[in-house]
């Protein structure tokens, strides 16, 4: 499971693995999904995080 976290009145999921925050929930999914395989990141799925 992503993590859910709200910050002035947006709701953003991060990934537990690497920390980054996404606006949509399926992303967040992905980089968590590919970091627990990988153990590394997809750039074609972090390009999608929030800075
Ligand atoms: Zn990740």
């Amino acid at each position: 499971m992503v993590k859910e976290e709200i910050k002035n009145n947006k709701k953003y999921f991060i990934c537990e693995e690497c920390k980054l925050r996404y606006k949509e929930k399926r992303w967040a999914e992905k980089c968590q999904e590919w970091c627990k395989k990988y153990n590394s990141c997809n750039i074609e799925i972090t390009k999608h995080a929030i800075k």
